[in-house]
């Protein structure tokens, strides 16, 4: 068999399955998957698969975890054609996207996946989001390349760029959404790929390259109207901070109160960075609009343009471990590095 896929399971609601004792979910030997997804049999490509020793509940995910799961990566990377992790919900975005940051030059398909109700359920969303995204990352072209060679999310029908995509039902089974960048591919009768949207490397053949040291020290702050220069003096003073990630209103606009400035600019000027991102689902920062944010420039603010919350957050962590130096990591937050922001 010419194609593999390695299936790689760190937890979260996909793997469980009702316990028929005491009728609570729990994860199920993830040896026996075949068990649970029989119809995995009738795939005409081998699929591996490895599951995480302990496996986590997703909002448990740290650095480390990504870290794993990259090295896997990198590690089996000439042996399959493609990667699929079966991951909980809540927190696959900031995976996804901090998998996207860390695996430079990736050409084969990495596809985070779960589902809302776990595979052992009759009504599970579980076994069609894994079918698929097992289908997706096989897929070639008629030059034998991948269809998809970028790190996604696979969601109830639709497949997503990893770095673009947020969850935002905490019930539907459509739970993802890529507010800013459009499918790359929707799953119906036929599989249609959006091959404009989709990343294809300029050149094929280009080694893999790993960023594994990440450095967490950054804070997310969102705005809301009525902040105090106590609570924003609190976060941007966090010993050992070097980046924050300000949530402003609309097209990125902040309060124009002087103390506002001064704290921010205080921050800045000491070496900090502050990467200017919109609370607004849709739509991007331009910090030329208004007065407001004109002044945020001022205070030495850098323009994170339509990145999401998530990307914003793993980048800095990939950048700040990358370069000592924040001032190349505020210079590099305003460029796209994984198709992480839109070009105008
Ligand atoms: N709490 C679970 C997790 O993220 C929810 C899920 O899998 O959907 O691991």
């Amino acid at each position: 068999m010419d194609r593999k896929i390695l299936l790689i399971y760190t937890g979260g609601t996909i793997g469980m399955k009702e316990n028929p004792d005491t009728l609570l979910l729990e994860p199920f030997d993830f040896n026996q998957i075949l068990q649970e997804v029989p119809e995995l049999r009738k795939f005409g490509f081998q699929i591996d698969s490895l599951s995480f020793d302990p496996v986590i509940d997703s909002s448990d995910a740290r650095p480390e975890f990504w870290v794993s799961l990259a090295e896997i990566i990198r590690d089996r990377y000439d042996d399959y054609c493609g990667f699929v992790i079966l991951h909980g919900t809540d927190t696959m975005a900031y995976s996804a996207s901090a998998l996207s940051f860390m695996l430079e030059n990736l050409e084969k398909p990495v596809i985070f996946t779960g589902s809302q109700l776990p595979i052992g359920m009759l009504r599970t969303d579980g076994k069609e989001n894994l079918i698929d995204s097992l289908e997706l990352a096989a897929a070639r072209d008629k030059d034998g390349h991948p269809y998809v060679s970028e790190v996604c999310i696979y969601f109830e029908t639709e497949l997503f760029r990893g770095n673009r995509t947020t969850k935002y039902s905490a019930e539907n089974f459509s739970a993802f959404c890529s507010p800013n960048y459009p499918s790359l591919a929707q799953v119906g009768t036929h599989i249609k790929y959006n091959t404009q949207a989709l990343y294809h490397p300029a050149e094929w053949g280009k080694p893999l390259l790993l960023h594994t040291r990440l450095d967490p020290r950054v804070a997310v702050l969102k705005l809301f109207p009525g902040i105090t220069e106590t609570f924003v003096r609190a976060v941007l003073s966090t010993e050992g901070l070097r980046a924050v990630v300000l949530e402003t209103f609309g097209s990125g606009n902040a309060p124009s109160a002087p103390w506002f400035l001064k704290v921010l600019s205080e921050f800045t000027a000491s070496g900090g960075i502050v990467v200017n991102i919109t609370q607004c689902q849709t739509g991007t920062v331009d910090m030329g609009t208004y007065a407001n944010g004109d002044t945020l420039r001022q205070a030495g603010v850098v323009c994170g343009k339509d990145m999401t919350t998530e990307a914003a957050v793993t980048k800095l962590f990939v950048l700040l471990g990358q370069y000592s130096d924040n001032k190349t990591v505020g210079i590099k937050m305003e460029i796209g590095v994984s198709g992480e922001i839109s070009k105008k």
